[in-house]
């Protein structure tokens, strides 16, 4: 039994919907079906779930959502107009909307998650109608009835794993279910999304729970590819790669696969494949627990912007007992996550994304660390880069970390930070935004200038 998720692309339009069905007929293992919200269908095209992030935002400010709303029900009417579906169908998703923009506003959040989520349900609700339409049996299930159990907030959005013994019965269910990702349900029955993008999440969590023997991710691209393609001229494609490698790729941007994803698959042992909806043929990116890395210690290069430098220095910093712990509570207090703590013997850097940092929070922390810690010099710099390379293999290879640094130093960039983390998966280096592209190019040439396909 495989479990397969269809992204946004894969669902904008009644045209790629057919291609959805066409999918799950030629493989009868194909069971569950998770679907996004329709995506975009040519690249300035709005995405729904931002057609609804808008709607709700209206609704807060108590402005006239008239317009924003008529948009959404628009692109939910061609889609059913395009399938042969009654306008019946369109009548249900228009009422659906109109209760959620009447539900309560207390807590804005829950509010935006309820309205938010309604672009997968509906989407789902349309595309069961019409498998149903075209003679397969299928059927639409929400879950809230399910069991995707979610915590409560005010905490991060996550599975619970107690849900799991109720959507393990999903297997059992005749026909195909046709599932709406990126939300779950409260054990008191409040909506809350995932993060943007966490259709993924449904799907693993389903493919884990029903220990589905494969999880397909459809999405518009043939395969994950070694490189950043718009980066890059023609990166070879990947056609396996380890779970830790995957991790460790769409940490720095590749977001062909959500990062919060992997866990429920990797917990179940569960493999991964990406493939792609408009060329179902291509067979994708296999993502499993091992692959012979003795070939291809590098399988991939990430590159991803947006990180800042909390700078600390203080004389005979080494000796201080709890100085990285206070520092990093500071941080905890400020409602900041870290990413990096490279050290020297009397100071410590700590490498954190810029969209957590605001001018003020910047600015408490300077004087906390100061004040509290008695830093001899506290500084934040911002516009960083952080390249990765990636690999299982890398652990038994000599030398890798010198072509690294070579090939770096052949673009005339300087490494600001080189972090290597025990597990030896990947090699991060951190240098200046500016020189991000040029350095990625360049290491892709010293890695892979020779491959043709990665395993
Ligand atoms: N529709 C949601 C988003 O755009 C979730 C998803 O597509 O996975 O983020």
């Amino acid at each position: 039994m495989k479990v397969c998720k269809f992204g946004g692309t894969s669902v904008a339009s009644a045209e790629q919907i057919k291609k959805v069905a066409a999918i799950v007929t030629s493989d009868p293992s194909r069971k569950i079906v998770v679907v996004s919200a329709p995506g975009k269908r040519f690249s300035e095209d709005d995405k729904v779930t931002d057609l609804l992030i808008r709607l709700a935002e209206q609704a807060l400010a108590g402005q006239d959502t008239a317009k924003a709303l008529e948009e959404v029900v628009d692109r939910y009417r061609q889609i059913a107009q395009g399938l042969g579906l009654s306008e019946d169908i369109v009548h249900v998703i228009e009422s659906d909307l109109h209760q959620r923009l009447a539900g309560d506003q207390n807590d804005a959040l829950l509010y935006m998650d309820n309205l938010k989520a309604s672009g997968e349900d509906n989407n789902a609700k349309i595309i069961a109608a019409y498998f149903t339409h075209i003679g397969m049996e299928a059927k639409y299930v929400c879950p809230k009835d399910a069991g995707l159990l979610v915590n409560k907030r005010p905490e991060r959005v996550r599975a619970l794993p107690a849900g799991d013994e109720r959507l393990v019965t999903l297997r059992d269910e005749p026909g195909i279910i046709v599932f709406p990702g990126f939300f779950g349900y409260t054990e008191d029955g409040t909506l809350r999304t995932f993060n943007r993008g966490g259709s993924d999440i449904t799907g693993s969590l389903l493919a884990a729970a029903t220990e589905a023997e494969l999880y397909e991710n459809f999405t518009d691209v043939d395969s994950v590819f070694a490189a950043n393609p718009t980066v890059v001229d023609n990166p070879v494609a990947i056609d396996k790669m380890t779970y830790r490698e995957m991790r460790e790729l769409a940490y720095a941007g590749f977001s062909v696969f959500h990062d919060e994803a992997l866990m429920p698959a990797f917990r179940r042992s569960v493999p991964v494949c990406i493939k792609n909806t408009n060329n179902p043929e291509a067979p994708g990116t296999l993502i499993v627990k091992e692959r012979n890395n003795s070939t291809q210690p590098v399988i991939g290069i990430a590159a991803d912007d947006g990180f800042s430098t909390l700078f600390v220095d203080k004389y005979l910093m080494n000796q201080e007992i709890g100085f990285g712990r206070r520092l990093l509570q500071i941080l905890e207090e400020e409602e900041i996550p870290f990413e990096h703590t490279p050290s020297g013997i009397d100071n410590l850097s700590v490498i954190l994304r810029s969209k957590f940092i605001t001018a003020e929070k910047e600015a408490r922390i300077i004087q906390r660390a100061k004040d509290e810690l008695k830093a001899d010099d506290v500084h934040i710099q911002h516009d960083f880069s952080m390249i990765v390379l990636v690999g299982e293999g890398m652990r038994h290879s000599i030398g890798l970390a010198s072509r690294a640094a070579s090939a770096i130093a052949r673009t005339s960039a300087s490494i600001q930070m080189i972090n290597q983390g025990s597990s030896e998966v990947s090699l991060v280096f951190g240098v200046h935004k500016k020189d991000e592209t040029k350095i990625l190019k360049e290491l892709y040439v010293e890695f892979f200038k020779e491959s043709v396909v990665l395993s």
